[in-house]
């Protein structure tokens, strides 16, 4: 069995591939390693080897991780229930998964002063998405509108898990659609969002080619879960 090391080093060639494919800059494409349910020890691993961004979708599992580890960029991915957002503030870098107005106002009204501004993605329900959350595309635009006012953040993109398929042109055209929803509300609200997250282990190389900033990987990196 491959060490993490090792799955870090072959998923970053992998990532260059899928770039140069693409005509796209590697220095585009950002790794976020996704560590739910694994032990703090191989987000140790992760690090000795390089790796800078980690993700977690659970407050209460991430707490002792991101104790352990403080000096990495955290990224909240997960489903935020509105008791969470205090905890969400005050420990994480990122958030990828924002799908309410009411969880924005909440993660602003609580980053605290000292801090840089939480940098955010809404979470959107794309064609074909897989689970039930995150916002639909009209949603989207105006949360995003919504959003764009709140000081205590800085809205960064928009984030999609489509359901999972083998071919590659259906893998596909949900990052687009999210791709040209990204577009269209940048126009009609005359902002940048300069990130889009999409792509996980099965899908990663169909999300660079259409775009994506930060692919989310978990079992590529870490093995495979039992959820
Ligand atoms: C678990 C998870 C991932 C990683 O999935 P893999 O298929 O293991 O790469 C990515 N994004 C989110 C939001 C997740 O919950």
């Amino acid at each position: 069995m491959s060490s993490i090391k090792e799955r870090l080093q072959s998923l970053r060639s992998d990532i260059i591939e899928a770039c140069l494919a693409a005509g796209r800059d590697p220095a585009d494409v950002h790794l976020l390693a996704v560590s739910k349910t694994k032990p703090a020890g191989d987000v140790m691993q992760a690090w000795h080897a390089g790796q800078r961004d980690f993700g977690e979708n659970q407050m209460q599992e991430a707490i002792s991780k991101v104790n352990a580890l403080p000096d990495a960029e955290w990224h909240f991915v997960g489903a935020i229930q509105s008791n969470k957002t205090r905890d969400i503030a005050t420990r994480f870098n990122w958030v990828h998964s924002v799908a309410s107005a009411k969880v924005a106002r909440r993660l602003s009204e609580q980053r605290p002063e000292g801090m840089a501004p939480l940098k955010t993605l809404i979470q959107v329900n794309i064609s074909g998405e897989a689970s039930k959350s995150g916002v639909s595309p009209e949603a989207a635009q105006l949360l995003a509108a919504d959003m764009a006012g709140l000081p205590g953040l800085t809205l960064e993109g928009l984030m999609a898990i489509p359901a999972a398929t083998d071919d590659e042109q259906a893998q596909r055209a949900p990052f687009r659609e999210l791709r040209e929803l990204k577009e269209n509300i940048e126009d009609s609200l005359g902002i940048n969002m300069p990130h889009l997250s999409m792509g996980m282990t099965g899908d990663f190389t169909a999300a660079i080619l259409e775009g994506s900033t930060w692919i989310r990987i978990g079992t590529a990196i870490f093995g495979s879960r039992t959820r």
